[in-house]
Order: structure tokens, then C-alpha cells, then sequence
């Protein structure tokens, strides 16, 4: 295998992925590099005691807040942030999931977010997340090998694929465990997998995950073809410029959020209090005394908005504005939209450019065709609850929320030179 930065770093994405089946899992090991790296975790229940230099993270569900705390006074200095979110679409198991007929017994499901969802049809699938245990502990639970499977239908019973296969998700993505009726079902399974007894599990956030690892594929062997790309690629690119950053004046924050697929709204979701509680609670340590110290923190802050672009696809770039058409491998995609489904504006815009520029570091842009509806990321949402300046950018990919997408190795370290920049700013 040859070896160079952006395939290293590609292959620390997909080991990152591979890391990552459920938000929850995202966030375990989001914690265990940062945990190694030297941050240490703080609970939101307990009294923080905050030093310049000080790295920390915190935890709430499926999202996760890290930083380094700057040497300034916050308000001073303001705060460089960036965000990404941890959550894809995928599919979620209901509370009585034991469902059975044609002799099969099946897993119940709701769909979350808007997938492609016929990209999971004949893949190799499981289940992760997260499990609540009677007395109130909870436990992270992916389960081995690949018992889950949505068959198609074959074509010779349903010809009417040819003019365009629509499937109905209440009663078509239904994945199927098992054609021994007698087998135990997917709970069952999930305690003995944890040790537990099955009376013993008394709630669960599960989902399904696609189990072929990330792989390096295209005639260079430098694209990255990976589930959940949107958007753990950016949660990994935020954390590894974290960590590179060197520490200095100013506190460097990384959020990544829960539940951006579903709009974001929850108690770990941008919509959330969860950015403006930590950032109270920092202000409230780093500039102890000042009552105006939290709105002109805000002032003086800037946050990158990181969730991934859509490259120009090779053979439907007609859905691309002509004039905008990100390349694969071609940098961070500043992403426009006159009608603020992206936060980006000049200031923002300009700022992040310029940073990527000190870096070395190329940047592309996208705009929506006007005949089309624009998409909206955490970007917007932040900057309306916390009124940060902020700028949307991405990763360029392809195939985007299909069960298995597609970037390029080389944008990694093109992210991660930009995203330390405006870090270190
Ligand atoms: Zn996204």
C-alpha cells in the first residue's frame, strides 16, 4: 500500500468510521482520542475548575463538546470553534421490535433522516447505540457480524422496478433476523451480547449499521468509500485539528451534535442548550466578575460550521450550479445560499478564506441552482441561538446519506490545515 499524508490520514478517517456506528459510539471515540491526547471529562453535574491550557471535554447523549482553554480573558479574545454533527440517516428500532410473518421473525424500524434508502437493500447490517439497564446505568452495544439484511425482491416478481423502484418504509424496510422462528429475537440478543439478562434492558437507542469497513477504492486508491461520511468525516477532521493546534490566547472549542439529520432539535442538538451552557459556564470561570463578559465573547467569536458538500457528481453535473462545482480532492467548500440556509456571509466567508490561504490550503464554492431547494446544516442554527459569526463549509463527496458514500483522502489533510488554522487564529 503506498503511504503519503492524505492516505494516512484517509485511513485514519475510515478507522474512525469503522469506530463509529451509532452517535453514541461517534462520541466514545471521540472521547478516547481526546482521552489520549490528555483532555480530561467533565460531567455538566459537577463544579468545573477551568486553567489557561486546561483541556477538557464534556458529554451530553450523543453529542460532545471538547476545548482548550486560551490564556486571555474570553472576552478579550473571543472563542474559534468548530462544529459537525455525529448523527446519519439510518434507521431507528422500535420499542417491540419482535415482529413476525412469512414465517421470518423481523426487527421493527422507524427510518431517521432522509436516506437513499434503497442503497440498503442487500447490505451486510447490524444494530449499535445505546442501552438503558435496570438501575439507571446505560451501555454502549454494537452487535458482532452482520445479522441483519433488507433483501430485495427479485425482479422477476415485480417488473414495475423497471420503471423506478419507490418502497414503502412501513412495510418493505423491514429488516429480517432470522427464518428460525424459535431463534431469539434482536432484544434478547442485545442482552446476551452485554451479559445482561433480557429484563434487565428497559429502554434502548439502537440503529442500524452497514458492517463492510471503510475502504480505500478508485484507480489511485485515494477516495474513501465509508458509511456515515456525512458527517464523521468532519467530526474527525474538527478533532485531529484540535488536537494539532497549538494552544495560545484564544479558548478552541469543537462541538459535535446529535440529530442534525432531524433538524437539530433536542436537548444534544444545535437547536439545544448544550453549546450555550458550556460556553456560559467557561465565560462564567475565565472572566469571573464580568456580567458583559458572555455577549462580548460572543462578539469576538467565530465558529466553521463543518458538514459535508456535495461534489459535482460525474454524471448529473446539470444539478449543479454551473459556475460552483466542488472537486473531489479540491479543499473545503465554502457553502453560499441567499436565502440563509447557510450561515455563511462576507465577513465569515472572507475570515475562513483567509486562514486557509496562511495554510496553504485551497478552498472551493457551492451554491445551489436557483431552481433548487437548498439544504440547511447546524451552521444557521447556531449562529441564530448564540448569534456567533459563522461560516458553512465541507468536505466535497459523493452519494451523500446513501448507505455508502464517497470523498476523497485528499481533502482530509486539506480540511484539517484549514480547520487548525482557524482554530489557532
Ligand atoms: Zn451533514
Amino acid at each position: 500500500m503506498p503511504t503519503s499524508p492524505h492516505l494516512d490520514l484517509g485511513d485514519d478517517l475510515r478507522a474512525f468510521v469503522d469506530a463509529s456506528p451509532s452517535p453514541f459510539h461517534a462520541v466514545a471515540e471521540l472521547a478516547r482520542r481526546l482521552r489520549a491526547a490528555g483532555f480530561t471529562e467533565l460531567a455538566e453535574a459537577d463544579r468545573w475548575a477551568l486553567a489557561p491550557g486546561g483541556e477538557h471535554f464534556v458529554v451530553r447523549h450523543g453529542s460532545l463538546i471538547a476545548f482548550r482553554v486560551g490564556s486571555a480573558p474570553s472576552a478579550e479574545a473571543g472563542l474559534r470553534l468548530v462544529g459537525a454533527h455525529t448523527d446519519s440517516p439510518t434507521f431507528k428500532v422500535r420499542p417491540h421490535s419482535d415482529v413476525r410473518q412469512a414465517g421470518y421473525r423481523l426487527v421493527g424500524v422507524e427510518p431517521y433522516g432522509g436516506g437513499l434508502w434503497h442503497t440498503w437493500l442487500d447490505r451486510e447490517l447490524t444494530v449499535a447505540g445505546r442501552v438503558a439497564l435496570r438501575g439507571g446505568t446505560t451501555a454502549l452495544v454494537r452487535l458482532p457480524g452482520a445479522p441483519l439484511r433488507l433483501p430485495s425482491l427479485a425482479i422477476h416478481l415485480d417488473r414495475s422496478v423497471r420503471d423506478g423502484l419507490t418502497l414503502d418504509p412501513q412495510r418493505e424496510l423491514v429488516p429480517v433476523w432470522s427464518n428460525d422462528l424459535n431463534w431469539p429475537d434482536l432484544l434478547e440478543g442485545i442482552a446476551a451480547e452485554l451479559g445482561a439478562d433480557p429484563l434487565d434492558v428497559v429502554g434502548h437507542d439502537l440503529v442500524l449499521a452497514d458492517t463492510q469497513p471503510a475502504a480505500r477504492t478508485g484507480a489511485d486508491g485515494t477516495w474513501v468509500a465509508a458509511p456515515r461520511l456525512d458527517d464523521l468525516a468532519c467530526c474527525h477532521s474538527g478533532l485531529t485539528a484540535l488536537l494539532a493546534a497549538p494552544a495560545g490566547r484564544r479558548t478552541q472549542l469543537l462541538v459535535c451534535n446529535d440529530h442534525e439529520e432531524v433538524g437539530s432539535g433536542s436537548m444534544s442538538g444545535a437547536r439545544g442548550s448544550f453549546l450555550e451552557d458550556v460556553i456560559g459556564r467557561l465565560v462564567a470561570v475565565t472572566d469571573a466578575g464580568d456580567v458583559q463578559a458572555l455577549p462580548r465573547t460572543i462578539a469576538r467569536s467565530r465558529l466553521v460550521s463543518a458538514d459535508m458538500a456535495h461534489a459535482v457528481h460525474p454524471t448529473r453535473s446539470d444539478r449543479h450550479e454551473p459556475d460552483h462545482r466542488p472537486q473531489l480532492g479540491g479543499g473545503p467548500v465554502l457553502k453560499v445560499n441567499a436565502n440563509q440556509a447557510y450561515a455563511t456571509d462576507a465577513a465569515s466567508s472572507g475570515w475562513f478564506a483567509e486562514r486557509a490561504a496562511d495554510a496553504g490550503v485551497p478552498v472551493q464554492w457551492f451554491v445551489t441552482r436557483a431552481d433548487l431547494p437548498s439544504g440547511s446544516t447546524i451552521g444557521p442554527l447556531t449562529a441564530t441561538r448564540l448569534g456567533i459569526p459563522t461560516v458553512d463549509i465541507g468536505a466535497p463527496m459523493l452519494a451523500m446519506h446513501s448507505c455508502r458514500e464517497l470523498a476523497s483522502a485528499r481533502d482530509v489533510p486539506l480540511m484539517v490545515g484549514a480547520l487548525t488554522a482557524c482554530l489557532a487564529d
